[in-house]
């Protein structure tokens, strides 16, 4: 069996359960096929699973749409179809059960799990086919079962994990739908799957061992099963399986921290692919040319933050500045901006904004970078200034503020000239003669260029803030030592 290619018609399905935030591992799922209905000229289907009415609700739905724009999925692509609603398809479902029980390949089954661990003296046993042959018909709490065949094995296609066989008498007879005759996932899914006219299932290896018995339902429903492929489990560095409750997994929360959509989609391509020459950073259209789900590796993909928010940078300093400031936009707002809007100056924002480019890896970083430009007073880091307001700073300061006083243009090549003759005269070099103007002027010792940021921020608030710290050191010098 091959790839998909442009030969067959290439239907492929996202099928996420809106029960909780976005994970990445949806998201890597998704891509995953969106890149194989690109590559193929076939369709991306969003089926939403929502038949579980207790741990499904509207904003998971939604926010599973939004994140999938975010990232190039949406239904104005003519690849998209969708989305489609698992409950409303109750009534297929409802009917392949029917269908099943009627053709004797399934059987209502009344035992309880403490029957059957009596029966096995296994609490943990699988079902024991008591009620293979009983003739039951359905009644309220009756639960109807597939009947597995007794011999022979199911053979499952899988581009991932090389044709993995079962034997069917490892399989026991499932459930296929509850005592309350609804249906469960795996038939539900199977049946979803066939009504879209799925050629390959794409999705988690979690999912594995469901194939058998879902390749079962396949082929006793009278359709011929898709190709399909299992994708590695994400892991994080101890190399665990990643969880919500030990990582951070929710798409949401990456893209609010400033990664860039695109950054994300292409970090997300490499979990368990790479597109080879050892090439990493490309655009999506050159890794969907690339990709082909056979070349999946089943190994675990390691989710490594260091590298997505690397890759970040790489994507952050490749945008034009004008895309760099429209990215940055959320970030320079209410709530996410520590300054007001009457604070905030886009001219000034946008003076600077070339400069924090290619310091920023994370789009929320940009905050810190521009802060002292905007708020009243820069924010004091007190380590900063400890390491900075040494001696000679008491003395230079005062310096630098004369000379700053006068100074004429107020640009950055003069107020470099500026400090750097004070800093001469004080026995400094300028790295070190510009850490007090720096942490008086910004609050911290590291940041953007100084003399340009001096120019941005203009006379009258430098020396303002040069004031200010040589008053806070005067003030210091007078209290006694403890
Ligand atoms: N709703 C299932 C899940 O989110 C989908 C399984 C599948 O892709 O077949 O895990």
């Amino acid at each position: 069996m091959t790839s998909p290619s442009s030969s067959t018609q290439v239907r492929v399905r996202f099928a996420p359960s809106p029960t909780g935030m976005f994970h990445v591992g949806g998201a890597r799922s998704a891509l995953f096929n969106w890149a194989v209905a690109k590559r193929s000229g076939g369709t991306f289907v969003l089926r939403v699973e929502d038949t579980d009415a207790a741990r499904n609700k509207p904003e998971w739905t939604q926010g599973i749409l939004d994140a999938l724009a975010a990232l190039g999925m949406h239904a104005e692509d003519p690849t998209f179809e969708g989305p489609y609603f698992q409950s409303q398809n109750a009534g297929l479902h409802a009917e392949a059960a029917g269908r099943l029980f009627e053709a004797g390949r399934a059987y209502y089954c009344d035992c309880t799990r403490e029957d059957v661990a009596a029966r096995t003296g296994n609490p943990h046993s699988g079902y024991d086919g008591f009620c293979r042959d009983r003739g039951l018909d359905y009644a309220p709490g009756r639960a109807l079962r597939f009947r597995t065949p007794d011999e022979g094995e199911t053979h499952v296609v899988d581009l991932v994990r090389g044709n993995p066989v079962f034997p069917n008498d490892a399989i026991e007879d499932f459930v296929i739908a509850r005592g309350d005759g609804s249906p469960v996932f795996l038939l539900a899914n199977v049946v979803d799957d066939m009504d879209e006219r799925i050629t390959h299932v794409i999705r988690g290896e979690e999912h594995l061992p469901n194939t058998p018995k879902q390749q079962l339902l396949w082929e006793a429903l009278g359709a011929t099963p898709p190709v399909w492929a299992h994708l590695p489990v994400i892991v994080n560095e101890k190399r665990q399986k990643l969880s919500k409750r030990r990582d951070k997994v929710a798409l949401e929360d990456y893209l609010a921290d400033g990664i860039l959509p695109e950054a994300m989609v292409n970090y997300l391509m490499l979990l368990g692919w790479a597109p080879g020459n050892d090439e990493e950073i490309l655009p999506f259209d050159e890794l969907v040319r690339r990709f082909d789900v056979a070349d999946v590796n089943s190994a675990s993909a390691f989710f490594d933050v260091k590298k997505l928010t690397a890759f970040n940078g790489e994507y952050v300093r490749a945008l034009s500045v004008e895309d760099f400031v429209a990215a940055c936009d959320p970030w320079l707002h209410t709530p996410r901006a520590p300054w007001t809007e009457e604070q905030f100056d886009a001219e000034a924002f946008a003076a600077v904004a070339p400069l924090a480019q290619t310091r920023v890896a994370l789009l929320s970083e940009i905050t810190t970078n521009v802060d002292f430009l905007f708020l009243d007073e820069p924010v004091r880091d007190e380590q900063s200034w400890a390491k900075a307001m040494k001696p000679p700073a008491a003395e230079l300061l005062p310096d630098a503020r004369a000379a700053l006083a006068a100074l004429e243009p107020w640009e950055a090549e003069p107020l470099k000239d500026a400090v750097t003759a004070v800093g001469e005269k004080h026995g400094l070099k300028l790295g070190k003669a510009q850490a007090p103007v720096r942490v008086a002027v910004t609050g911290r010792t590291v940041g953007l260029p100084l003399f340009e940021s001096l120019q941005v921020l203009g006379r009258e608030r430098t020396l303002a803030r040069i004031d200010a710290a040589i008053a806070r050191l005067a003030d210091a010098a007078a209290e006694p030592a403890e």
